[in-house]
């Protein structure tokens, strides 16, 4: 196995070195949450913006944890690994309980692990699928929970689709992996910050990007029906950067490939954070 470099508890190692104990809650329960940390040129990208929403997770959850630690860890994770391009996932659990217990005792400690992954953030083009949005609702803690975006993805990628646009109830929420953002020809729409979705850095550092710019920038509550109707749709994350969409599976949509309002925003985010 190639020399992955990774971290568990605080020892650094190669990932096919570590071992974990059945009994990590992880494992159990996904009691855990974690972070996807990009890094391009060596360099992280918000990396205080990923480390405020990882103590927003730990509080939501009340793990304690030495946050000053694990930023070094993230950042010694990125020098050690000499890569130029790519990403460090950052997980953090309760901890090693001595029974499964869904009440959790409270004299444990808890269990962190992080590994790099090389990435290219290239342009990508996405075939999507709308999926009613199965999952609880704090969809705003970034917890490893994920069995409700896992099967929705899977059921997309069974009819070829590369990502799912969630909706509870015809409202839009979110991507599986990712955040939506559509335009038309005059300004740029994104559902707003709520329990139901990821606040992503990326949609974050974007919006602000566009409101600098000058382009207007609306957060709402969208329906399908706008979306079919605009003429630009894109995802954003970390390691997506801005994704446009090119088809919606069993819809007749208004997408137009390369919209020139897409391509402005797109520029704006690879000349500030990819270049
Ligand atoms: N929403 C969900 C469900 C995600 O899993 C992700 C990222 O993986 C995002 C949104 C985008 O967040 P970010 O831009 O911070 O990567």
């Amino acid at each position: 196995m190639e020399n992955i470099h990774a971290v568990y508890n605080g020892r650094f190692d190669n990932l096919n070195n570590i071992k974990i104990s059945p009994l990590s809650r992880a494992y159990t329960f996904s009691d855990s949450v974690y972070e996807v940390i990009p890094f391009f040129n060596s360099l992280p990208i918000a990396f205080d913006k990923h480390i405020l929403r990882l103590i927003r997770s730990c509080d939501a959850l009340s793990f304690r944890v030495d946050i000053e630690a694990i930023s070094k860890e993230i950042s010694e994770l990125i020098v050690k690994s000499e890569l130029k391009n790519g990403y460090v996932y950052y997980q953090i659990s309760r901890g090693v309980d001595p029974i499964r217990s869904h009440m959790f005792n409270h004299d444990i400690t808890e269990e962190t692990f992080g590994y790099v992954v090389s990435h290219t953030f290239s342009s990508q083009i996405l075939k999507v699928m709308f999926c009613e949005d199965l999952r609880w609702e704090r969809c705003d803690i970034k917890s490893t929970s994920l069995l409700g975006n896992i099967m929705s993805m899977n059921n997309a990628k069974n009819k070829g689709c590369d990502e799912v646009i969630m909706h509870k109830n015809n409202i839009i929420t979110e991507g599986g992996a990712s955040n939506v953002f559509f335009a038309n020809d005059e300004c740029v729409f994104t559902p707003k910050l709520s329990k139901n979705i990821l606040p992503g850095i990326t949609r974050e550092l974007l919006i602000k990007k566009i409101k600098e710019a000058g382009i207007k920038v609306e957060e709402g509550e969208y329906t399908i029906d706008n979306l079919i109707n605009a003429k630009s749709v894109w995802l954003t994350s970390s390691t997506k950067g801005l994704a446009q969409i090119s088809e919606v599976i069993d819809q007749k949509t208004n997408i137009q490939r390369d919209h020139p309002l897409f391509k402005e925003c797109e520029k704006l985010f690879i000349d500030s954070y990819l270049t």
